[in-house]
């Protein structure tokens, strides 16, 4: 990826939000509404929450909002009628709308497998990319780093520990990185005994103690998987070989990554824990605009403590290197294993403790690998594993109502 800072003269820039009802959607709002005169929203998209993206949509004024569920686009026509903002649905809308000549940024701020089709349709019209949805990388890094080659576009990182590792690279030569160590809170669990995690429940996991987030991510920071899925999203947005890519626990949240190079020196990230930061970052092109939201109180802050992740009890996140040595559909079956199995807990369905074996039996049945899957083949890949790890799931769960 290139690590630079923009120097493109001031303009309006003109932002689609996939995904502009969530977590990751509304935060980048707020930072639009922090710079009125330098970002505005021109496209929002969501997935069923039709009453929040017409509110969205007759606040912002954007040129069209769109619905990736047909049933939801009924309502979100209704919502709109008379308003002048186009209304559409479904998953050929939601690309559409990412190719627009009127949008010059997408923010990838969807959930899961939904984020590979509108990112690649972004990278084909040469978009530049803030990238939250790391599944997209997770899933098909090697596809996207191909069709980044020769394309217009480019990709600045929304998540923390990516948007704190691109900002520790500027200036520098990734050829001299020893090591990208990237900071995980640990989660709710991160001091409960194995016992104490096998009867955990959703609420439990839902607790994240430093971020709040979208319900999917948290239980992923609870599995410690999302620290897996952001081993591999870093691997192929810094080129970085996945052996030089470690993660630590730093349960503060204050350090958002670090990198090691090759003369000893370490340059770390820090910041509050509030994702409108990297947000910031990204929508301006890595060029620091002023803000007055409150910044770090060193002073305050008594000590700040690292150590080693557990494997023992987060198997999780071995699934990075696993994923990234088997390569080709690997990471494709553990991101949809995974979609699955969570979907499942969140409904509580199976347990918590159910997540990562089902996950591991995904993997270890799954015998139709190939080297360099081309976007067909992960289409074919996340439907068949997400149809055999719903019907593990559903056996897993009778094994609950039976006992
Ligand atoms: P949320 O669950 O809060 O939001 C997901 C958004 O995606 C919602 O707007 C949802 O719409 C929309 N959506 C769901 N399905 C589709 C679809 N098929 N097409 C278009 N839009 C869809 O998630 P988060 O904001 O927490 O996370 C978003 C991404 O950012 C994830 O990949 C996550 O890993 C990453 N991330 C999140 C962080 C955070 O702090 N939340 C931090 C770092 C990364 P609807 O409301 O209608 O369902
Ligand atoms: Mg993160």
């Amino acid at each position: 990826m290139k690590i630079n800072q923009s120097d493109t003269p001031h303009k309006i820039k003109r932002i689609a939000v996939l995904g502009s009802t969530g977590s990751i959607g509304r935060q980048t709002l707020d930072v639009c509404r922090e710079y009125p005169d330098s970002f505005r929203p021109v496209v929002l998209v969501a997935g069923s929450n039709a009453e929040e993206l017409a509110a969205q949509a007759l606040r912002w004024r954007p040129l069209r909002a769109v619905i990736a569920s047909e049933e939801a686009g009924r309502r979100l026509n209704e919502l709109l009628a008379g308003s002048g903002i186009e209304a559409l649905c479904g998953q050929e809308a939601v690309i559409e709308a990412m190719t627009l000549p009127e949008v010059d940024t997408v923010v990838t701020a969807t959930v899961g497998y939904s984020g590979l089709a509108p990112t690649l349709a972004a990278i084909g019209a040469g978009k530049e990319i803030a990238l939250a949805n790391k599944e997209t990388l997770v899933v098909a890094g090697d596809l996207v780093t191909r069709r980044l080659r020769g394309s217009a576009s480019r990709i600045l990182p929304v998540d923390s520990e990516h948007s704190a590792i691109y900002q520790c690279l500027v200036g520098e030569d990734v050829s001299r990185v020893r090591r990208l160590i990237i900071t995980a809170s640990g989660g709710p669990f991160r001091t409960w005994s194995h016992q104490r995690i096998a009867s955990a429940t959703l609420a439990d996991a839902l607790h994240h103690p430093n971020w709040s987030m979208g319900a999917k991510i948290t239980v992923d920071s609870a599995t410690m998987l999302n620290k897996a899925f952001e081993i591999i999203e870093a691997r192929w947005l810094f080129g970085v070989e996945p052996e030089k890519i470690m993660a630590v626990v730093h349960p503060q949240s204050i350090v958002h990554s670090m990198v090691e190079f090759k003369d000893g020196s370490v340059k770390a990230q820090l910041g509050v824990p509030d994702m409108r930061g990297p947000i910031r970052y990204a929508l301006s092109g890595a060029t620091r605009p002023v803000t007055s939201a409150p910044g770090l109180t060193l002073e305050a802050m008594s000590q700040l403590t690292f150590e080693a992740p557990d494997t023992e009890r987060f198997p999780g996140i071995t699934l990075a290197h696993l994923a990234l040595e088997r390569g080709g559909l690997i990471p494709c079956v553990i991101n949809a294993a995974n979609e699955i199995a969570v979907g499942a807990f969140l409904k509580e369905q199976i347990r918590f403790t159910d997540i990562y074996p089902l996950i591991r039996e995904a993997v270890e049945t799954f015998t139709e690998n190939i080297a360099s899957p081309e976007y067909e083949d992960y289409v074919a890949c996340n439907a068949a594993t997400r149809r055999r790890v719903k019907a593990m799931a559903e056996a897993c769960g009778s094994t609950i109502i039976k006992a």
